[in-house]
């Protein structure tokens, strides 16, 4: 699980940078709108958290610029700003949730988990990419029509490569991802189930670029 957290008060972020990595939430921090941006078309999150005042601008204008790449990425203001029309303007502007400064961590992480599952609820119905069509939740899959036997970790690769729509994730993220922070595990183990899916599905199912990870080589449909 990897947040990326947009704020310019360096205090309020060391403060949710420790107290997220320590619930085992990866983050990655931005002090503008700008590094926000930059951020965001450099990598992959499972969700944002967004201040609203920012030096170089309003982070609705984030929330927009975000909003028009990625439709689904779940956003979670978080603001000073407590006035009805602001949490108003936020939710209409597209995010999936609103908190006010001062807050307590533990709230934060609850909210942010509530929207994480909700937003894979959303995403993982059927995922259908080229001859590949995947059921995440029971695990079934087939392969031009004809049925596949996929591993759980087989299938949840599949799942988070599909979760992207498109976008790069880096080994370190894919990894991440499949294991989260606090599980420690091999490298090795990730290798593995990329060979034994293409091993299954055929090369072509997971594109490998050096120095940009790996995708589904299939367009989702
Ligand atoms: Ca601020």
């Amino acid at each position: 699980m990897r947040v990326l957290l947009v704020e310019d008060d360096a205090l309020i972020a060391s403060g949710i940078v420790a107290g997220l990595e320590a619930l085992g939430i990866a983050v990655e921090h931005a002090a503008s709108g700008l590094a926000a941006v930059s951020a965001h078309a450099e990598n992959t999150f499972d969700a944002l958290v967004l201040d609203l005042g920012l030096p170089d601008g309003d982070g609705l204008g984030v929330l927009a610029n975000i909003r028009a790449v990625e439709p689904e990425v779940p956003v979670l203001i978080l603001t000073a700003r407590d006035a009805i029309e602001h949490r108003i303007a936020g939710l209409n502007g597209g995010a999936d949730d609103y908190m006010v400064k001062p807050f307590d961590l533990r709230e934060l992480s609850a909210r942010l988990h509530a929207l994480m599952r909700r937003a894979q609820g959303r995403a993982a119905q059927v995922i259908e990419a080229g001859p590949l069509r995947l059921e995440p939740a029971s695990g079934l899959a087939w392969l031009d029509g004809e049925p596949v036997e996929l591993s759980r970790k087989e299938v949840d690769l599949l799942a988070h490569l599909a979760s992207t729509r498109g976008r790069w994730l880096t080994p370190d993220m894919l990894h991440e991802r499949m294991y989260g922070l606090s599980e420690r595990v091999n490298s090795n183990a990730l290798n593995v189930h990329i060979h034994n899916v293409r091993r299954k599905l055929g090369c072509e199912v997971i594109q490998t670029a050096r120095g940009l990870g790996y995708r589904l080589g299939w367009k989702l449909s």
